[in-house]
């Protein structure tokens, strides 16, 4: 301890707060640290690169639990034991926490409290000397007579148990060191800590501030030991043989070392604590090569040190392998017909995707086996997906667990770290079967299309392994080093688009596409759904509030633009939020009415009177909560000038409308496109502006200076609004001719038309995919005629029959019957060709 010369104690502390264990001067105590002010106290004190040796740490009990001290600061006992950390260990599993090893050195009492975040800090006034473990004193001073024969009596009882004990267990000998080496006045502090004493007791000691009081405090406890070996030892006389192995096999017999601890550690606890992991260990039903392991641990953890940093790693890991599902699992109660009932009442539509769920559920009731394609729902957002997911776990009774893949682009995410690792942890798929508890649960892999990759390794192969029924039996976690059996587990995928999947794993999974709704599904899903659900949320009965479905319809055209029901969701949460605090200052009004007296405002008498039940929101209300529509703007309204047309394009949102816009003025034939284009719509572009070159004399389309070529002394300019957003694909190819076709001729493309599909230098028009959710977002932005390509008549289909109805197709197969379509009247120079008179020449 000679290391110590020199330090003082500082006269500020930071104050580590306990509640389970007391520190008393001269031993060391291992405590675990996970509350806010403990953590932050370990952050800013310890880990900021000052030597451990330097920083004195106040480690003060506490009245009450200290997992609660997030918001007020719990009682502090008046007295706490300044001490030095001796090692700080570090850990995330199962959640992040610190263990802390501190040495005691002196008492100190709390003068004033400072700060009390981001922990704790106090001006603390020193009560015992520093010195007296730094440097070896003569003892008690001589002067002080009483005080002298105390001490003496109290080194000849210390002594008197010693001579009880078994000198061979190293804890005896580093006692009898302890006795021999230390100062006669820190004794009882190192006695106590050592010998079986309660924590009330410790706190008693810890309490007696002159040393007078600390003997006599302490000396009846060390008599207690006495008595308490001596009655063992007779009782051991007393009992016949057999039972006396039990009771203790070391020689001299009668101390069985629990009744003991060791000066660093409570080993009492801990022994207590090992032993029960063991039970645990033998009562987690694990297979062999697991519990081969376990007790390999166990049996590693029972000869180390509290101290070493690999106690805490090994004592992580048992915990998980014990927690662990090994053989736990539900019972499925499949019923088709229960099933079918609880999909359609907890989902409106979306009837081919219910109808393949239910085949997949029949099967495996028939064939106990779930061996087969994993299910991968393929849609845009807030079509239902997920919720579909938790249904089909409600239909089996199993636990439900969702794993975000999003952005996941290291394998140990999945697969875990090796425990050679600092903060190393076991991945996501061992974690959730711990959160679940058991292991048969429905897992849902959520964004499958959104792992990334690095240099870590590529997540996809990981999870290859995890759905592999071939592989997944022995799926075995990098932290675990175990096999662990992944086949009962019922896994389904949900992506926004199969594009960015992983071939490999694309493989393994039978894709289900869920389309976007339309306007009349999402009306019927707000009504039966959402509307009643959010009212539920917020505390509102249909006696308060409702939405009729004119106003639904309202949101869905004017405050959404989606393919799913997401933000049409929150926004009626918006809704209901409003009508809620209307209804809560109502009745805080009539309450506090007449309080309030004359002062009343205008506004706050408006507010007394009651509102007529239940509140109907109707236009003008919506306007009020949600503001004005940001999505007003009719198409028709955009498609006033030539050189205006409206396609169509998906992305992994839903299908969208997209305009593109071209203007030329004199120049020498350059070519420019703006709207962040990708190389694909570029040579769109370049082609079509080629096709209507090579054909503008059939069609009549003149330069700004009147020749037929297109280009000959003009510059063109192509954009595509929403300039922000990547754009990429050959599905606007037929846009960008109608267009161009547009503003070369003069004359207005129809203003409810949109359209979709790629083209050729001759002027075919090719399939393009994403046709279902292209026409859905037409139908939702009002538009009445939509061209796609002859080769895609057949994906017109899987519309629902409203949008079908609603909508006039134009099917083309060629660039001219795309412009004989988009054109009203039909375009000069096709086949079917109409004159109608020009309404401008020139832009
Ligand atoms: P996804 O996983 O496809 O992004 P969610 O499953 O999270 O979408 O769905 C978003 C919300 O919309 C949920 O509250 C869900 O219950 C609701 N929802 C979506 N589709 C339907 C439907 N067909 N019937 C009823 N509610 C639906």
């Amino acid at each position: 301890m000679s290391s110590l010369d020199g330090i003082k104690m500082p006269g500020r502390l930071p104050l580590l707060l306990t509640h389970e264990r007391v520190l008393l001067p001269g031993s060391t105590v291992r405590f675990n640290v996970d509350t806010p002010r403990n953590m932050h106290l370990i952050k800013n004190r310890l880990l900021k690169g000052t030597s451990l040796k330097s920083t004195f740490i106040g480690v003060i009990p506490n009245t009450r639990d200290p997992a609660n001290d997030a918001d007020d600061l719990p009682t502090l006992h008046k007295i706490g034991t300044a001490g030095i950390a001796v090692q700080v260990v570090g850990s995330n599993w199962p959640k992040p926490h610190y263990t802390l090893l501190i040495t005691g050195l002196c008492r100190f009492s709390v003068s004033s409290l400072l700060t009390e975040r981001p922990f704790v800090l106090a001006e603390v006034e020193q009560l015992d000397k520093l010195e007296q473990y730094t440097t070896p004193a003569e003892g008690v001073s001589a002067e002080d007579g009483e005080l002298q024969e105390l001490s003496q009596k109290f080194y000849q009882t210390a002594l008197q148990l010693l001579g009880m004990l078994d000198m061979s267990v190293p804890v005896v000998a580093k006692f009898r060191h302890l006795l021999d080496s230390l100062p006669k006045e820190t004794l009882p502090d190192v006695v106590a800590a050592m010998i079986r004493t309660s924590n009330k007791e410790k706190l008693q000691v810890l309490d007696a501030v002159s040393l007078e009081e600390r003997f006599r405090k302490t000396l009846p406890l060390l008599t207690r030991q006495i008595e308490g070996l001596k009655l063992l030892q007779q009782t051991r006389r007393m009992m016949p043989d057999p039972e006396k192995k039990v009771l203790s096999v070391r020689k001299g017999g009668v101390f069985p070392e629990r009744h003991f601890s060791l000066n660093e550690e409570d080993d009492e606890d801990d022994s207590d604590d090992t032993t029960s992991l063991e039970r645990k260990v033998h009562a987690a039903n694990m297979p062999d090569a697991a519990l081969r392991v376990c007790l390999k641990e166990l049996k590693r953890l029972k000869k180390m040190s509290q101290s070493m940093p690999e106690y805490a790693l090994t004592r992580n890991y048992l915990d998980l392998m014990v927690e662990l599902p090994w053989s736990k699992s539900t019972k499925d109660c499949l019923d088709i017909q229960a099933a079918r009932t609880l999909l359609d009442n907890d989902h409106y539509a979306m009837d081919k995707l219910k109808r393949r769920v239910l085949e997949y559920l029949a099967v495996r009731q028939l064939k106990a086996s779930l061996k087969g394609p994993i299910l991968c729902f393929v849609g845009p957002p807030g079509v239902g997906k997920t919720s579909v997911g938790r249904s089909i776990a409600k239909t089996l009774g199993r636990e439900f667990h969702r794993i975000a893949l999003g952005g996941v682009c290291d394998q140990s995410d999945i697969r875990g770290h090796r425990r050679t690792y600092v903060g190393s942890m076991p991945g996501r798929i061992i974690n959730g079967l711990k959160t679940v508890g058991v292991n048969n649960p429905v897992f849902l892999l959520d964004e499958v299309d959104k792992l990334g990759k690095s240099l870590q390794g590529d997540p996809a192969a990981a999870l290859l392994e995890v759905l592999d029924p071939e592989q997944n039996h022995s799926f075995t976690d990098h932290y675990l080093n175990v096999a662990f059996d992944l086949s009962q587990v019922l896994f389904i995928a949900t992506a926004n688009t199969t594009a960015t999947i992983p071939p490999a794993l694309l493989d393994r999974m039978e894709v289900l596409q869920v389309p976007g709704y339309t306007q009349e599904e999402k009306v019927e899903i707000s009504l039966r759904h959402l509307i009643p659900n959010q009212m539920e949320q917020h505390g509102l009965s249909s006696k308060q509030l409702h939405i009729p479905s004119d106003t639904t319809k309202d949101i869905i055209n004017s405050y959404t633009r989606e393919a799913g029901v997401r933000s049409l969701e929150r926004k009626i949460g918006a809704i209901c939020r409003a009508v809620a605090v209307k209804i809560a200052e109502v009745q805080t009004d009539s309450k506090t009415k007449g309080v309030t007296g004359e002062g009343h405002t205008q506004q706050g008498a408006e507010k007394a009177a009651p509102p007529a039940m239940p509140i109907v929101i109707d236009h003008g209300a919506l306007k009020d909560i949600l503001g004005t529509p940001p999505f007003d703007m009719e198409v028709s309204e955009r498609l006033t000038l030539p050189g205006v047309a409206l396609g169509l394009a998906w992305t992994p949102l839903g299908g969208e409308i997209m305009f593109v816009e071209a203007s030329q003025t004199e120049g020498e034939g350059q070519l420019t496109l703006t709207g962040q284009l990708g190389d694909v719509m570029k040579e769109s572009a370049h082609l079509s502006i080629s096709w209507l070159r090579a054909n503008a004399k059939r069609y009549r389309l003149t330069n700004m200076v009147g020749g037929p070529d297109p280009l000959e002394g003009t510059d063109i300019h192509l954009h595509f609004p929403a300039g922000a957003v990547t754009k990429d694909g050959p599905s606007a190819g037929v846009t960008i001719v109608t267009c161009l076709a547009s503003l070369f001729s003069g004359r207005l493309v129809r203003s409810d038309v949109a359209m979709t599909g790629e083209i050729t230098l001759r002027g075919l028009v090719l399939p393009v995919g994403g046709i279902k959710d292209k026409v859905l977002a037409a139908h939702r932005a009002g538009v009445k005629r939509v061209i796609v390509p002859k080769r895609n008549e057949k994906d017109l289909e899987e519309l629902p029959a409203n949008v079908r109805d609603d909508l006039d197709f134009v099917a083309a197969a060629d660039l001219d019957q795309v412009l004989n379509a988009a054109f009203d009247g039909g375009f000069p120079g096709t086949g079917r060709m109409h004159e109608r008179p020009q309404l401008s020449s020139k832009l």
